[in-house]
């Protein structure tokens, strides 16, 4: 059984990155160092490595602090075991090959923004530039390096560069992706605030989707954003109608949405646009 043995690596793989995750979640938006070891938040007490398991740590402690007591969070297990979930998820989709490693830490990179944005309305730059950046160069070594093609070079317009080097056809699709990707988001925000004359949202989700676009290219930088989107609205109507001041200006982190609507267009967006090009074209 080597498949079922792949999704057990790659479930542990994730728990110890979703450990590692919340290390970053806790600790970036506080411009702290990641290579300290992990102490209880309450009474710093360094945590012995037997418990900093993952998952299983926190449920041996009976989710206190060994030390002092104090409650531990019961979101750090539940951040643990949602990127195991999400790793065996991008196996299952992506297979054993050269872009699984991509899509791992493309998949962690959004766990860390969607739950710093949560906590603090932010999406740090040390996380969001480096994406881009990164995202751009897995565009041009891979079809040079692994021959693989990503499929947003299939279609129009960059599948018109035909005859062109593959390189260059997967960097013109990384950045009409981030074009698109960043650029439509910051259009919503700047027509946005000469309707309403407020902010909508920051620069931030600009930022995150220049890197979004990048790897998934135009079309799935779309879904991206339709998924977000209409998670945020079904989320904002809860919100609002929970909301005793109608006039308060309710406050989204739209980072979440995107976050969520990446990972869900990175796992299953092609079958999605071809599902509704199938039935609506
Ligand atoms: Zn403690």
């Amino acid at each position: 059984m080597p498949d079922l043995y792949f999704y057990i690596v790659l479930f542990v793989l994730g728990a110890c990155i979703g450990s590692f995750l919340n290390v970053v979640i806790y600790r970036v938006p506080e411009e702290r160092s990641l290579m300290t070891s992990s102490a209880c938040p309450k009474c710093d007490t360094p945590i012995p490595f037997y418990y900093n398991l993952p998952i299983f740590g926190w449920l041996i402690l009976g989710g206190k602090c060994a030390s002092c007591k104090a409650p531990i969070a019961w979101r750090y297990p539940a951040i643990e075991l949602l990127t195991a979930v999400l790793f065996t998820l991008t196996y299952w989709q992506t297979g054993w090959n050269a872009f699984l490693p991509v899509a791992l830490v493309f998949v962690s990179t959004m766990i860390a923004l969607v739950f710093i944005d949560a906590d603090h309305m932010i999406l740090p730059n040390v996380i969001t530039y480096p994406m881009f950046v990164l995202a751009l160069a897995v565009r041009i070594v891979y079809p040079v390096a692994f021959g693989s093609i990503f499929t947003d070079t299939l279609y129009w317009p960059v599948s018109m560069m035909h005859g062109q080097p593959a390189w260059l056809m997967s960097l013109a699709g990384a950045l009409l992706g981030a074009l698109v990707g960043g650029g439509s988001l910051w259009l919503v925000g700047f027509l946005w605030k000469l309707l309403r004359g407020v902010d909508a949202m920051g620069l931030g989700d600009v930022k995150m989707m220049l890197g979004v676009g990048a790897l998934l290219g135009w079309r799935l930088s779309l879904l991206t954003i339709f998924a977000g989107a209409f998670a945020g609205a079904l989320i904002g109507i809860v919100i609002l109608s929970r909301q005793k001041d109608k006039t308060l200006q309710a406050q989204i982190p739209f980072g979440i949405f995107l976050g969520t609507g990446a990972v869900i267009s990175l796992l299953f967006g092609e079958r999605m646009i071809g599902w509704y090009l199938a039935r609506f074209m």
